[in-house]
């Protein structure tokens, strides 16, 4: 069971699918509820670049997630917690995420940059462990010591410390801290790191009641546990099966994220073992999944909440979706073209603007372009997700999915901030 009567907080399943682990369901939290499936989109460092919070809202934005390891670096959690938590901190009206850090951090030791490829057989070994880099990250079985990418400074995150830090920022879901392998690590180094995610998890479970006793004058926070696994199915579903029935402080986890090494090609695969193990009442929150063809596969397989950078980065790189796929608003072609940026979208940037001046600004370098396209690109991803959500409720999800495959070209990856 969860903390008792965990106040605020509850996942209620609303219609399932036939033949598939499809579901919509209602998610509560102490800042408000969120439909789901839901895209959740990412304001790392607690904003959405280049878009208020207000826009993120009318665009139907449900929830944000934002990252603990960014903002313990800045402002420091303690600002958070003084303000009164991630929501009023940042003027944000609504229910809010956070990640534990345990993503950023991890890679500073492996040097996969920020992106994950998800193809792994296009995928250099050499971006993955950059032997020849310096290491800003040191895994041992206690937690994680870096070196942040600020300024140089040592740190050090435990389960405890980031229970600690999320508590802090106040977000109303938070996840429990991991160890995030990637494909290439060694089978034997996946076990080990699986081991290491399941005693962190414990620890995660101890601290989080802890400090929900200690700060009971606050809104309830829940905790996720985050499976990993990366490809193998015996790890993924050991590693569903352990953290889905773990019970420590007399409470278990509130929902689960799956994380870590997701290749594309099985991706469905991967999170439809992990779901086969897990608990089906609770929520499940795939982790930094965001192309528009990854999120049908995912909410089919039984995914109820994702988050992802893809969409607001692509947008500031003037790549901008539309059923058809994805192209880029530099192109010389747009330079002429009064049409909006995609037909079919409702967002304020196509009600009110065209591909020329777009393309404009682009070439300017003007600021607003990259407000204007990631409003576009959040509302496509958000109502994408939402036209999935109603699909389901009619039971027509498998059209929609049959349609957009059929019309939408473009492949990408999986991506962290
Ligand atoms: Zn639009």
């Amino acid at each position: 069971m969860s903390i008792d009567a965990s106040p605020g907080f509850k996942f209620e399943i609303n219609k399932s699918a036939e033949n598939s682990f499809a579901r919509t369901g209602t998610l509560t939290t102490p800042n408000g509820v969120v439909e789901t499936p839901a895209f959740i989109p990412v304001g790392t460092k607690a904003t959405v670049k280049s878009v208020l919070p207000e826009a993120m809202r009318e665009l139907g934005a449900q929830a944000l997630l934002a990252n603990a390891y960014h903002l313990y670096l800045q402002p420091g959690p303690e600002i958070l917690d003084e303000a009164g938590g991630l929501s009023k901190f940042m003027n944000w009206n609504g229910p809010t995420f956070t990640d534990s850090g345990g993503f950023q951090v991890l890679s500073l030791g492996v040097g996969f940059k920020k992106v994950l490829a998800m193809d792994s057989k296009t995928f250099r070994a050499d971006d993955v462990i950059a032997d020849n880099k310096q290491r800003l990250a040191h895994v041992d079985d206690e937690g994680v010591t870096f070196k942040s990418h600020l300024n140089g400074s040592m740190h050090r995150f435990t389960p405890e410390v980031s229970m600690q830090i999320q508590h802090q920022i106040g977000a109303d879901v938070m996840f429990a801290f991991d160890e995030c392998t990637t494909l290439h690590n060694t089978r034997g180094y996946q076990e080990r790191a699986m081991d290491r995610t399941y005693a962190w998890a414990i620890r995660c479970l101890d601290e989080h009641k802890r400090l929900t006793i200690e700060r009971a004058d606050k809104p309830y926070q829940a905790l996720f546990g985050v499976i990993q696994g990366a490809q193998y199915e015996d790890l993924r579903r050991k590693a569903a099966k352990d953290l889905g029935s773990l019970e420590s402080s007399g409470i278990s986890f509130d929902g689960f994220g799956i994380g870590g090494a997701l290749d594309k090609d099985s991706l469905g695969t991967i999170v439809q073992w992990v779901n086969s193990e897990l608990p089906e009442e609770k929520p499940k929150h795939l982790l930094g999944i965001g192309a528009p063809e990854d999120l049908f596969v995912g909410v089919e397989s039984g995914i109820d909440t994702f988050d992802c950078v893809l969409a607001s980065r692509i947008a500031r790189s003037s790549a901008v979706y539309t059923m058809t796929g994805r192209y880029n608003l530099t192109n010389a072609t747009y330079k002429r073209d009064f049409n909006p940026i995609d037909s079919e979208c409702d967002c304020y940037t196509c009600t009110n603007y065209t591909r020329a001046y777009l393309n404009h600004l682009f070439h300017g370098k003007e600021m607003i372009a990259a407000t204007l396209a990631t409003i576009h690109n959040e509302r496509f991803v958000v109502r994408l997700v939402d036209q999935m959500r109603e699909a389901l409720k009619t039971g027509h999800f498998f059209d929609l999915k049959d349609e957009f495959m059929g019309r939408f070209k473009h492949k990408s990856g999986q991506h962290h901030d």
